[in-house]
């Protein structure tokens, strides 16, 4: 047997007619062969041997329009994927995935895909809907064992969302739930197994209609800043501020970070928005900063998305270069909780930014990994202890000895400190017997619009003055 190519030419025509042909016959066997594989691994991906994306909306599409009802649609996500790249390498992550396609297959679904990066969809149709559960169980315990990766076993959680086409399926719509329902299970801590159900669709839609109003929000320029005061706890005075975003939503008021942050982070805004704010609050710092003797530092809050995705010392020098900032008087605060590990490259992108002048401060200092390894590893000038050590400090033993042990530490190393989230007197009392150096907090101010935060700096600037004045 082999493929061929037949050439037919009419020859000795007569009265207009042919008498015979001439076929030329051709052995295209290998080409056709190549061609076949080509499409093949168009469908495939090379990795896992299962479906890919393109190809599995297809075949599901196809299997959608033969079923009539009910057909399961399940998605799996490997959870902290990532932590298994950098922590055991590319190869260890190659191997898991190509493992974790090996065991979904096992269990025999009508459709295998690796869908993205760290995710693979099946599609099953059922004898009867009551067979969903177990179903799913299927796919959970043959994922329940440790994986073996370069000599080490690893547990791997995943969260699966799934949704059951009962009547008249739909391939696409079916996908899409099926990706709504794995969100949800995502966001949840334990990381489970979620249903498909209406309001995840809703949730999808509120997430594209917030994506499109902070798009208009940007263009409208309705991000902007407030500052709240920075106070010197041994002398009481202004000694900077902290710049927090604010959006000033048309519709519904000022809108806090909480409301939006997230999701500036997870649609990548957030580069838009910061790379507008840090400019703006480099003018304001050279702006109040103008004729003072001594200046005021003011700390901007930057997202680790904005590390993982823009030459960040490249971005900041751009941005002071112009402007008529001193780079000395900006620090960016880094939150702890979001950090990355301090791998080399994150040394020197912080190495970097401190050779530029700016200063490096660790937010939330004590909600995260808290490391000690940071302190001594990273180029930082700061740390901001986070407000739930200094809530009620006055009445809590243990909260005294964290928040000694720590401006202890920063001293030694040289950081400056800063108490976040000060209410009450006795909390500031506490502090500064404590030897705190600086403290932020209601009980100095809340954060204020840049016209009041300048006036309330001049107003200081001209009382020293006359103290001074007074004084001589
Ligand atoms: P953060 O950087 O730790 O900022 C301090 C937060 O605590 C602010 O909330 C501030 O209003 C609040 N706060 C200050 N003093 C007190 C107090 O005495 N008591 C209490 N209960 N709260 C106090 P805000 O403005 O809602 O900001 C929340 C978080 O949003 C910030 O935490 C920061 O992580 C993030 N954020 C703010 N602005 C930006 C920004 O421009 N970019 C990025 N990436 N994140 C930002
Ligand atoms: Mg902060
Ligand atoms: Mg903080």
């Amino acid at each position: 047997m082999f493929w061929n190519e037949l050439r037919l030419t009419p020859i000795n025509i007569v009265d207009g007619r042919p008498a015979h042909y001439l076929g030329l016959m051709r052995d295209v066997t290998v080409r056709k062969r190549a061609l076949d594989h080509v499409e093949q691994n168009a469908r495939i991906d090379l990795l896992t041997g299962a479906l890919n994306r393109n190809a599995f909306a297809d075949e599901l599409t196809r299997l959608a329009g033969e079923k009539s009802a009910p057909m399961l649609v399940a998605k799996i996500d490997v959870a902290g994927f990532h932590e298994i790249n950098s922590g055991y390498g590319y190869d260890a992550g190659d191997a898991v995935l190509r493992q974790i396609a090996e065991r979904i297959r096992s269990v025999g679904f009508a459709i295998v895909s690796r869908t993205g990066s760290n995710e693979f969809a099946v599609v099953q149709p059922l004898g009867h809907p009551n067979n969903t559960l177990e179903t799913i169980n299927l796919i959970r315990s043959a994922l329940a064992s440790d994986f073996l990766v370069s000599g080490a076993t690893i547990n791997i959680r995943f969260a699966i969302g799934f949704v059951v086409g009962v009547s008249a399926l739909d391939g696409t719509k079916l996908m899409r739930q099926a990706d709504s329902a794995l969100r949800r299970s995502k966001s949840s801590n334990f990381l489970d197994v979620s249903e498909f159900k209406a309001e995840d669709e809703m949730r999808s839609r509120n997430r594209i209609r917030m994506t499109r109003e902070m798009q208009q929000a940007l263009e409208n320029d309705e991000f902007g800043f407030q500052y709240q005061p920075k106070i010197d706890l041994s002398t009481g005075a202004i000694a900077g501020g902290e710049a927090l975003l604010r959006w000033r939503h048309g519709l519904f008021g000022t809108q806090l970070p909480g409301s939006f942050i997230s999701h500036a982070e997870d649609t990548g805004l957030i580069l838009e928005i910061s790379r507008r704010g840090l400019r703006a609050v480099a003018d304001f710092a050279a702006r109040i900063n103008q004729g003072r003797s001594r200046a005021l530092n003011i700390s901007i809050n930057v997202s680790a998305i904005e590390f993982r995705h823009r030459d960040m010392p490249a971005f900041v020098d751009e941005v002071i270069s112009a402007s008529s900032v001193d780079p000395r008087w900006i620090t960016l605060e880094l939150t702890e909780s979001k950090m990355a590990e301090s791998s080399p490259a994150m040394i020197a992108i912080m190495t970097r930014l401190r050779s530029l002048g700016v200063g490096l401060s660790i937010d939330d200092f004590g909600t995260g990994y808290a490391n000690l390894r940071y302190l001594e590893e990273f180029p930082i000038t700061e740390l901001k202890i986070d407000r739930s050590f200094i809530r009620g400090l006055g009445q809590s033993r243990s909260k005294n000895i964290i928040v000694e042990a720590i401006v202890r530490l920063s001293d030694e190393l040289g950081f400056q400190i800063v108490a976040e989230g000060i209410e009450t007197q006795e909390e500031c009392a506490r502090l500064r017997d404590l030897g705190c150096h600086f403290g932020q907090g209601f009980l100095f101010g809340k954060a204020i619009d840049p016209e009041a935060f300048a006036e309330v700096v001049a107003q200081t600037v001209a009382m020293s003055a006359t103290r001074t004045n007074d004084d001589k």
